[in-house]
């Protein structure tokens, strides 16, 4: 087991000025681990303001904002990428007789390759679906155009929606985060 020794020191003022921020060096008790640094806020009004991540604070706000919108955006991706998967296979499945660089080539056409030719060879060989190696949502007007079921095409242009709605909110908080790198001198 590895013992840290941990020193802390004032690095300088919070963001309000009423603290410090504060740097924890951790030391380890042999030669193969690695030392660290963390740092936190000393300060109750900060702390109720941002949250330290690494050598940033960021006003918590927005940081929530971001993670919120960022799981919205990947869950709603996933939903389009799973009702997607069997007319995404039906549309590459057309092109299983020619050579495997040329159906890479036709998902690189579309701007929905994910991997390269070596990988793309290999996950095929083992079966993998043409769907798991496409990112389909980066083209969505081909996407909805394979999509032959108009419930499931409504379905799809929906989740498309709270996708770029949540990409957007992402954006915003974004611009509007106070980030703050901390510097140690
Ligand atoms: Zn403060």
């Amino acid at each position: 087991m590895v013992n840290y020794e941990t020193s802390d020191r004032e690095i300088g003022a919070c963001p309000c000025g009423k603290g410090k921020v504060i740097a924890s060096f951790h030391t380890p008790d042999n030669a193969w681990s690695r030392n660290y640094t963390t740092y936190r806020l000393a300060c109750a009004d900060c702390n109720a303001k941002f949250v330290v991540e690494r050598e940033h604070i960021y006003s918590s706000n927005e940081y929530e904002a971001i993670e919120a919108a960022s799981k919205k955006s990947i869950a709603a991706t996933m939903k389009v990428h799973e009702l997607a998967a069997p007319y995404v296979d039906a549309y590459f499945e057309r092109f299983t007789d020619e050579p495997k660089t040329e159906q890479l080539r036709q998902m690189k056409l579309l701007k929905v390759a994910t991997v390269n030719i070596d990988k793309f060879r290999k996950e095929r060989k083992w079966g993998t679906a043409f769907s798991k190696l496409s990112r389909p949502i980066n083209n969505p007007t081909w996407l909805l155009s394979v999509v032959t079921d108009h419930a499931i095409q409504k379905q799809i242009a929906d989740l498309l929606d709270v996708v770029g709605n949540a990409d957007a909110e992402e954006e915003k908080a974004k611009s509007a985060m106070t980030s703050i790198r901390i510097a140690v001198s």
